[in-house]
């Protein structure tokens, strides 16, 4: 078993009081306790402490003139972020991203995704989509508002989220991976895509197969879902039983593809030196998805 047995990016220990969030006297009440945090961040790279918990000031650390998101409360203590302007891809999940990664316990990086999050959005609504005048941090950091009293439209803006669909084709005994031109080498994993405007988690399972594989869906079945901070995915993780084995591939999305059993991918995720390809990295939801077929989902 790996050490994550829940997905990665769940399992936050976060308190989210999202009821008191419209409530300015709360947000400043917490803001001037002593016990009060900021998580520390470096852009969007978090910082570990040795134990593999998140390192956190006080609000201190935090920029002047920059606003605050309180994302709630751990061990009772009030946990905010500094709403920084950040310039990094909120894409790319850079080396130091992923060495700190490494060294936060589930929980942690959970409550990272939170904090990345925010930060990230907030750098890159800082308009109204509507009217095009600045907006401002509301509803305790949870959302920017064209604030009317500033001559702005009135509209509220919350964070997206962009639900993705991440899937293994299962036939028979056998459940298909596939892997792209940019990952190292011997890598499989899950195929997955966005679903698009006006369509169902089993419409994109389905539609997203037949593309990439050229394989026709006829059961889609919901696994587990995590948060996926890059930037600001839902992974949906499926199992689509497909019709037959035959597969035609998509070459500009896929390089290769496999079809293997359950012992095959028990040896990937258990890192044997002869499986035959490398698993996706513990905190992926391939590997959640990879990890329950293969213990019978
Ligand atoms: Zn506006």
């Amino acid at each position: 078993m790996t050490r994550f047995a829940a997905p990665g990016f769940t399992g936050s220990l976060l308190i989210r009081v999202d009821h008191e969030r419209n409530n300015p006297a709360w947000f400043d009440e917490q803001a001037s306790k002593l016990s009060a945090r900021l998580m520390r961040l470096d852009g969007l790279i978090p910082r570990a402490e040795e134990d593999g918990t998140l390192s956190w000031g006080s609000l201190a650390e935090a920029p002047p003139e920059v606003e605050l998101a309180l994302l709630g409360l751990i061990d009772d203590k009030p946990r905010f972020v500094a709403l920084t302007d950040t310039r990094e891809d909120p894409s790319h999940r850079s080396f130091a991203v992923n060495v700190v990664l490494n060294q936060l316990q589930p929980a942690e990086a959970a409550t990272y995704a939170v904090g990345r999050g925010l930060v990230d959005w907030h750098s890159r609504h800082r308009f109204c989509a509507r009217c095009g005048r600045a907006t401002r941090a509301h509803l305790s950091g949870w959302a920017r508002l064209c604030d009317r009293e500033q001559g702005g439209c009135g509209t509220e803006h919350f964070p997206r989220t962009d639900p993705v669909v991440i899937m293994l084709a299962e036939h028979g005994d056998h459940v298909l991976v596939g892997r792209q031109h940019s990952w190292p080498a011997r890598r499989f994993s899950a195929l997955a895509g966005f679903l698009e405007v006006g369509e169902s988690i089993e419409e994109a399972v389905a539609r997203e197969l037949n593309e990439e594989a050229g394989v026709v869906t006829q059961a889609v079945r919901y696994i587990c879902s995590q948060p996926w901070p890059f930037p600001s995915q839902l992974m949906i993780a499926c199992i689509a039983s497909v019709a037959s084995k035959e597969i035609v591939l998509d070459g500009n999305e896929l390089e290769g593809a496999l079809w293997v059993d359950r012992g095959e991918v028990a040896a990937a995720l258990r890192e044997d030196a002869d499986a035959t390809f490398l698993a996706p990295p513990p905190f992926a939801i391939a590997h959640s998805l990879l990890s329950r077929w293969a213990e019978g989902a």
